[in-house]
């Protein structure tokens, strides 16, 4: 249904000189209609109303994949640690990923912090102030160094992230698949044209509230939207044909065995490396490849060989299933007993090479961990 609608949606239309003309006629009727749904309507949102780039970029990187519901708390507690970037640059990193947990992607949180130990070392812990400057910081973007540079001095440059995909392929009915480079080239190119010189940073904060209150992924909110007027995919009735994107492949599949090794009311937790996945965070020693049903016997043989560690008893707790974008974990987890903590450990490696370090700890939360770790701990209760 939605290929047949298609149809009447050439993707030539977009050609450069075409393109020229019909952004030039929409610019500014955009941005004003825009801007004016946007004083009266926007949610109110702690890193709004301001204009510090300290606080917008670390809004930015917190929102990132991430819903905004779920930032706002994390925000409001990161900055009242870290108020300024020199707090942050100063912090250890593993404070700074303690305060991270449960927000997910945290080579997030890792890149924050090696970015603000470079401002504050090279620039004196200021901010430059155009997109081209922004880039060049390390861990910095397109999209975030456009969200600082316009958000925090007005620079007119616009951003691009699904909510502005979005609502800019809905509005000029563009049928390309938002997959492609290609189209996302076209899409930074159409949003460099729409951006107003004036108030660039209301404008893309406006676009983005667009997409995230109104112009919604599935049955897009047309009857309230201040720019239905000049919204083609409405006039033509495509606004649920687009965005076209091809589907995703399916996420891949990771087996793990996970042991939770108690002695003396203390729990074993391992340092992961550096890089990648869960980047210097804390866990259980878990095993991955691991894909047959483990027996007791097996996973006290692991434990064993792996660790150098002889249990006392063991059990099973129930599986848990994680979810990424690109992968599906899949945990056998098993909850062995031992007297006491011995004094060493070998440390195995895990599925990026070496385990870091190793702590006996009362709880947890004391250590930077992961959501998965957690989800472990509670099920021991
Ligand atoms: S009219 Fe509908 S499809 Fe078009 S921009 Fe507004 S909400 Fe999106």
């Amino acid at each position: 249904m939605q290929n047949k609608d298609l149809q009447n949606c050439p993707p030539s239309r977009f050609s450069p000189s075409m393109r020229g003309k019909k952004l030039a006629l929409l610019q500014k009727s955009l941005s004003h209609r825009l801007i004016s749904w946007f004083s009266a309507h926007q949610r109110p949102l702690p890193w709004r109303q301001t204009t510090d780039p300290y606080l917008i970029w670390v809004s930015e990187i917190m929102l990132q994949q991430t819903q905004v519901a779920t930032v706002v708390p994390y925000f409001s507690r990161f900055i009242l640690h870290y108020p300024s970037v020199h707090r942050l640059a100063a912090a250890p990193l593993e404070e700074v990923l303690s305060l991270w947990a449960g927000l997910g992607y945290y080579s997030r949180a890792t890149r924050l912090h090696r970015c603000a130990k470079f401002i504050c070392t090279y620039r004196n812990g200021r901010f430059p102030s155009t997109r081209t400057e922004l880039m060049a910081l390390p861990g910095i973007g397109r999209y975030t160094a456009g969200a600082i540079a316009s958000i925090a001095f007005g620079q007119s440059v616009p951003v691009l992230d699904g909510n502005v995909i979005r609502v800019l392929t809905r509005l000029l009915a563009i049928p390309d698949d938002i997959a492609a480079p290609v189209t996302h080239t076209l899409l930074w190119a159409i949003a460099d044209q729409l951006v107003p010189s004036a108030h660039a940073g209301t404008y893309n904060q406006a676009i983005m509230e667009l997409g995230a209150t109104v112009c919604l992924p599935r049955h897009p909110h047309c009857g309230r939207c201040p720019v239905q007027g000049l919204c083609l995919a409405h006039r033509r009735s495509l606004q649920n044909a687009l965005p076209v994107k091809t589907a995703a492949p399916r996420p891949r599949k990771s087996h793990c065995l996970t042991v939770v090794i108690e002695a003396a009311g203390k729990f074993l937790l391992l340092k992961r490396p550096p890089g990648g996945l869960w980047s210097s965070l804390w866990e259980f020693p878990t095993f991955h490849t691991i894909t047959e049903p483990t027996t007791a016997n097996r996973a006290a043989h692991i434990i064993r060989s792996a660790l150098g560690l002889y249990v006392n008893s063991i059990r099973p707790i129930s599986p848990l299933r994680h979810q990424l974008t690109h992968r599906t974990f899949e945990y056998q987890i098993w909850h062995a007993r031992m007297d006491m903590p011995p004094p060493g450990l070998s440390l195995p490696d895990c599925d990026r090479g070496q385990y870091q370090d190793f702590a006996w700890v009362h709880a947890v939360a004391e250590r930077p961990c992961g959501a998965i770790t957690r989800k472990i701990r509670e099920r021991l209760c």
